[in-house]
């Protein structure tokens, strides 16, 4: 080299070397990451217990809905052994309103089998976890990943997202599922694979959102092949969603003094094990006269008010609409088999889902017509 050139290859500065994509991620991890209840503070262990629970109930719930509730679980039932005891009941009870309540029953059978059967640890490997009862492929990679560093990456929907407009994945899906699963699993470093995990996860809350994605902020931007064609928002591709047909049915609120009547729905199925007022069927294409002759019977009644306007609630597989019938009755009515009166201002205490609530505030709101 003449010392020209040299000179010059001195003085010039050299350009950072671009850091691979799993690197790059980490470090906008440790500057950007989210704090969240359940997440340890960077440097320490994560708590098993809390990275199982906050992932039962972030399934189809947002991070806003699922914070108080987390708070109110942990506070009551501190570690998986103290869940485990707790009756199926409570656990439905404190669950009310977070919806899905199939959910809360196999949240209930986990903790139990972690306590009777694995002394209150939980198992530390993806195969161990998923044998636990509501722990399916996600949910076992997320707490293997997170709580145990195991070098797997758990894909949930933000980072399907994520990944299918990083690699521009043009199949559709669910049918995608198992190569974005694959594409995902290059993001992982060598090493703190639960922070990759959690840097991706946050990246597609965050940044790599659903509609306008702030590429300019994106920390994998320069080899995003979606954004570089500036079709960001077209991923990740997806079948067309059947709805399932409008059902129908009837609620009946009947109220005694300062109570109201209520049943426990059967332990299987939808809702199953949750409180309800007494109603019918509830049917694709129900016909009004036929819901209100399914009606509970009560000592004297004989007259329902029907409240104008209906309830309608959307379930994931079918909308549903109730026509909301009232009564009220004498004092020391009995309450049909299998129903019990509960005082009104007790309600909160009961494990209503969101339906039901809503039922009830329609059927005792005074300010609602009756027709
Ligand atoms: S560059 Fe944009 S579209 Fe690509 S991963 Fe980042 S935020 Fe998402």
């Amino acid at each position: 080299m003449s010392p020209k050139s040299a000179l010059k290859a001195k003085s010039e500065p050299v350009p950072p070397e671009t850091p691979s994509r799993p690197l790059a991620l980490l470090q906008w991890y440790d500057r950007h990451r989210r704090r969240l209840p359940w997440r340890a503070p960077p440097g320490e262990a994560s708590d098993p217990y809390r990275v199982w629970l906050s992932e039962i109930m972030l399934q189809q719930t947002t991070v806003k809905a699922v914070g108080p509730y987390f708070e109110k679980f942990v506070s009551r039932w501190p570690d998986v052994t103290a869940l485990g005891r707790a009756s199926q009941e409570d656990v439905l009870r404190m669950w009310a309103g977070l919806g899905y309540y199939s959910r809360a029953r196999n949240l209930h059978a986990c903790a139990v089998a972690v306590t009777r059967e694995h002394g209150g640890t939980f198992p530390d490997t993806e195969v161990r976890l998923r044998a636990l009862p509501g722990v399916g492929p996600y949910t076992a990679a997320a707490i293997a990943a997170i709580a145990f560093d195991r070098r797997t990456m758990p894909v949930d929907g933000n980072i399907e997202r994520v990944v299918s407009r990083l690699f521009a994945v043009e199949e559709e899906l669910p049918q995608a599922k198992p190569l974005i699963q694959e594409l995902a699993a290059t993001l992982l470093a060598d090493s703190r694979a639960g922070d990759s995990a959690q840097a991706l996860m946050d990246l597609g809350a965050s940044i790599c959102t659903p509609k306008k994605p702030a590429c300019s902020l994106c920390p994998l931007n320069e080899g995003c092949t979606a954004r570089a064609l500036g079709t960001q928002d077209t991923f990740p591709r997806k079948a067309a969603k059947k709805s399932g047909a409008l059902r129908r049915g009837a609620a009946f609120v009947v109220t005694r003094g300062d109570e109201l009547l209520v049943r426990t729905r059967p332990e299987k199925g939808l809702l199953g094990g949750m409180t309800e007022v007494p109603g019918s069927d509830w049917l694709a294409g129900q016909d009004d006269a036929k819901a209100k002759r399914q009606a509970p019977e009560l000592k004297g009644l004989s007259r329902w008010q029907r409240k104008v306007g209906v309830v309608t609630h959307v379930f994931t597989h079918f909308p549903l609409e109730l026509v909301v019938y009232t009564a009220r009755v004498e004092a020391r009515t009995r309450a049909p088999a299998s129903m019990r009166w509960v005082p009104i201002a007790t309600l909160a205490d009961e494990a209503l889902p969101n339906v039901m609530r809503k039922v009830i505030a329609h059927g005792l709101d005074p300010s609602s017509p009756s027709c």
